[in-house]
């Protein structure tokens, strides 16, 4: 009586939770992260589980032959929503039709040539056979393709751990005493049952919390960058900052990068050869900082670079190594574009060390810029405030 009890409750999760999947999935049209096929799994797990209902006793009918390969499908429909999840384009149709058919063949064969008990046997083997799998594969996920949900991924390998070891003794119990020491009533089939219930109470609820972080990891990534060259944004730049300053004593300068005459690149060759130039600007940039230097792309064809812990030489020396490398490396090959290279200015600021003195450099910065715009363009210029000693600049040139 509990046991059925149990096994409606499963029903009920499962069913519930097929309906949230699937609108889970049609929200996120066509990057669902596997959320139909989670559905769909769910769909006939709890679908076998009212076949289980149905049919009552064990031993061999129809119901109980569709029940059995609806588990195992399940089982695959589960592993393919895990792997699209992680971004897999796994298919889906043929290989459950095949496993359908063929597990469906095989238990007529298996109960034909060795009995009811056999067929019961094969379904327990056979899972935990697929959940070793599972656990093997989340477990190089962990070190591989799964770092970033490390807590969550081995969490599922516990969870299945425990389903398969019930799946072993439920096999030993079935081959020692046949369907009498797995019935219904018995302690075996209620400790199954409530772990089952367990699992369907924690597992749909964390495939949602998987995509809710997934989503919002995203928003914070499409918040904080720039869509054309992927460097951080405004917004990105001022969060990374303060995380930053967070560390005490931490002071940084500010290069303001800004391409010479783009808009002639832009009127001469059209605005998708202009991208392709700041997506250069972009890559030379990345190339050319320390680990610890952000790069972000302010606007238009503006960028700046925050050099954290440099001094007064080695900030110079940084901005010139922008500049040249972005001299050499960025151009446009072929005919058409033989002319077409790439110089930028540079205007460098005082150090600061807060996110709130951003401003400030900025202003510094951008009046070097100036300067250096009116003074050929193609160079590195320092903040010439009033406190400022040029000596800076003998240190480079
Ligand atoms: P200067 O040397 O004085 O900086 O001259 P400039 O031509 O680089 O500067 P100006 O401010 O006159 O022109 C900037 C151009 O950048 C104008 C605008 O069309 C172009 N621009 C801004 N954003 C983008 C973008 O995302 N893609 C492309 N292709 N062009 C852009
Ligand atoms: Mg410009
Ligand atoms: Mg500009």
């Amino acid at each position: 009586m509990i046991a059925t009890l149990l096994v409606g409750m499963l029903c009920v999760y499962l069913l519930s939770f097929t309906v949230m999947f699937l609108l889970i999935s049609r929200r996120l049209q066509d990057e669902n992260m596997g959320m139909d096929v989670f559905g769909v799994g769910n769909l006939m797990l709890g679908g076998a589980y009212v076949l289980q209902l149905l049919e009552g006793a064990p031993g061999w009918s129809w119901l109980s032959m569709l029940n059995h390969t609806l588990t195992l499908c399940s089982l695959l429909a589960y592993c393919v929503g895990g792997a699209r999840f992680f971004g897999r384009s796994t298919p889906l149709a043929v290989p459950l039709l095949c496993l359908a058919v063929g597990y469906s063949l095989v238990q007529i064969l298996v109960n034909w040539a060795f009995g009811p008990v056999a067929r019961y046997v094969m379904l327990a083997g056979v899972c935990a056979v697929s959940f070793v799998a599972m656990v093997a594969m989340l477990l190089y996920g962990v070190r591989s393709f799964a770092k970033d949900l490390r807590g969550e991924v081995l969490l599922f390998a516990g969870l299945i751990s425990g389903i398969c070891v019930l799946n072993v003794i439920k096999l030993s119990k079935l081959l020692s005493g046949g369907f009498e020491a797995v019935s219904n009533d018995g302690r075996f089939s209620m400790v199954f049952y409530v772990y089952m219930c367990s699992l369907a109470t924690i597992l749909p609820p964390s495939i949602v919390w998987l995509v809710l972080r997934r989503l919002t990891d995203s928003l914070r990534t499409v918040a904080a960058r720039d869509p054309l060259t992927h460097l951080l944004n405004r917004r990105g730049l001022s969060t990374a900052l303060d995380a930053c300053f967070r560390r005490p004593g931490t002071t940084a300068r500010l290069l303001l990068v800004d391409l010479d005459h783009f808009k002639n690149i832009n009127d001469s060759y059209g605005h998708h050869v202009g991208d392709e130039v700041l997506c250069g600007v972009a890559d030379a940039l990345r190339a050319s900082v320390r680990k610890d230097d952000l790069v972000c792309r302010l606007g238009g064809e503006e960028f700046a670079v925050i050099c954290v812990g440099a001094d007064d030489a080695s900030v110079m020396r940084l901005a010139e190594r922008v500049r040249s490398s972005i001299e050499q490396k960025v151009m446009l090959q072929g005919a058409l574009y033989a002319q077409l290279r790439c110089t930028v200015t540079i205007g460098v600021s005082d150090s600061f060390g807060s996110e709130a003195a951003l401003g400030q450099a900025m202003q510094q910065a951008d009046a070097a810029l100036y300067r250096g715009k009116h003074t050929g363009r193609n160079r590195v210029e320092h903040n010439q405030g009033p406190n400022r000693r040029n000596a800076v600049l003998d240190t480079v040139h």
